[in-house]
């Protein structure tokens, strides 16, 4: 049955195509992302903004369905059709009963490294041996692919030197399609909208372009290696889940040359660098309150979610073209635990039992928070400047404390210290912190604390 109502802001995916709109009516695809722009309805009909277009119109709720956050499945693959070390008698075993252009993927047993992807043709199974060659793949030394994914995608478009083009994957038992769940719950966007640009970053784990998608403005995080790439997914289902006007947005993904992740452009890059750039010149206290602000309030909505950041700096808060500062990579901290080990802990920033005990919690994250503070407030220096990172952990752990940055406003000074506490439960929530920084930002500018009707 259609739900009766829609909240402002709702996503939504279209369950059919409404290809003659009458006048006042939109159109869009099967697939296609709408948001709910108005929750009254008239006879059923929402009034509606599609996310590519932009095109505002009524739709018939009975079209349309909430998209849905992805739930954190180990069984979700990019690779559903990897069926790791099997053998040759097993995989033709496998691939019965015959149907041309069923394949799969397995690990070679006698070439360790190597691959061999499996294709049944006119009632045959081949076997195509996959060579990994100066960091690439190939299987005929005339294609390359950075990956597996990369491979599977050429050879399902284009035949290639192979028998035939592969039509359907074997589905190794218990894994579930990514790209299926994905489009089933909205969120596989379509590799022909995106208009990749420059590179406008490089993280960790892949480079940062932006884009356009469908003409909006976008970042494009491409993730080449599978195996990381696979990690990232699950961790993307968790953005999936968030939604907060200070986290950087998810728009979706999509799975190609390994995962490109796509989320809203912060034409202003990170936190650090804008403040570095600007410098004290160009930022007044105001701004500087307004950016701890934004990200408190993004963190506050994360504790509300019972979720732990554990890479809050200002590195990883990028800032909006109209100055609005949002938390990023929130989405990514379990990647980060499985992949980094101890030694790579940002120790600067991460608080004493979480560095000691590995005693994560969102307590440990407003430690961060403090951390973060001291960062905006002396414009992106670094923090316990020319201190060695161990001596920072030897000193801090004996009570040690940064002082207050230049100019530091006393109260903000004074919530840093409290979210530096050594016990983790004497520090405050993110919300009490929330009600302090309005305070603050009351003393300094107290016509931005008068809201309309007050
Ligand atoms: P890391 O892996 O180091 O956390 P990321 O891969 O998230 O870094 O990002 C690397 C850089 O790319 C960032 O420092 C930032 O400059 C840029 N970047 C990332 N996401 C966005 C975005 N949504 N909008 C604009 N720039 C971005």
């Amino acid at each position: 049955m259609a739900k009766m109502s829609w909240a402002a802001g709702t996503q939504c995916v279209a369950k059919c195509r409404h290809k003659k709109p009458k006048p006042g009516e939109l159109a869009f695809q099967k697939g296609d992302i709408l948001t709910i722009v108005d929750s009254t309805s008239k006879k059923g009909h929402y009034l509606a903004r599609h996310n590519d277009t932009g095109d505002e119109g009524l739709v018939n709720g009975a079209d349309v369905r909430e998209r849905q956050a992805l739930r954190g499945d180990p069984s979700l693959s990019l690779m559903p059709w990897f069926h790791g070390k099997i053998s040759g008698p097993e995989a033709v075993s496998k691939l019965r009963p015959a149907e041309d252009g069923l394949f799969l993927v397995r690990e070679s047993i006698r070439h360790p490294g190597d691959y061999v992807l499996c294709v049944s043709v006119s009632g045959e199974v081949i076997h195509y041996r996959v060579i990994y060659q100066d960091s690439k793949l190939t299987i005929d030394k005339g294609q390359y692919f950075y990956n597996l994914i990369d491979m599977i995608e050429f050879y399902s478009n284009n035949k290639g030197s192979i028998a035939t083009i592969l039509l359907k994957p074997k589905q190794k038992q218990g894994t579930k399609s990514a790209e299926e769940e994905l489009s089933k719950s909205g969120w596989l966007l379509d590799i022909a909208k995106l208009h990749l640009g420059d590179k406008i970053g490089e993280g960790e784990f892949g480079a940062v372009h932006e884009g356009e998608y469908s003409g909006q403005r976008v970042a494009v995080k491409i993730i080449k290696c599978d195996v990381t790439a696979q990690a990232f997914l699950q961790e993307t289902t968790v953005m999936t889940k968030l939604q907060h006007k200070n986290l950087v947005r998810l728009l979706g993904v999509i799975p190609h040359k390994g995962l490109h992740i796509v989320t809203e452009l912060m034409t202003k890059g990170s936190l650090v660098n804008f403040l570095r750039s600007r410098g004290r010149t160009l930022i007044n206290t105001t701004q500087l309150l307004c950016f701890a602000l934004d990200v408190c309030e993004g963190m506050e909505y994360l504790e509300s979610k019972k979720l732990v950041h554990r890479d809050l700096a200002a590195r990883n808060v990028l800032v909006s073209g109209d100055n609005v500062a949002k938390v990023s990579d929130f989405g990514l901290t379990k990647v980060d635990s499985k992949v980094y080990d101890n030694a790579k802990l940002p120790i600067k920033w991460t608080a004493p039992e979480a560095l000691k005990k590995e005693k994560f919690s969102t307590k440990s994250d407003v430690w961060s928070y403090g951390i973060l503070l001291w960062e905006i407030f002396s414009y992106g220096r670094q923090p316990y400047p020319k201190m060695a990172l161990k001596e920072v952990k030897e000193t801090v752990e004996g009570g040690y404390r940064m002082e207050a940055p230049e100019d530091c406003p006393p109260g903000v000074y004074a919530l840093m210290r409290t979210c530096w506490e050594q016990e983790p439960r004497r520090r405050p929530t993110f919300h009490k912190l929330r009600d302090r920084l309005e305070q603050e930002i009351g003393k300094h500018n107290p016509a931005s604390l008068v809201k309309d009707g007050d």
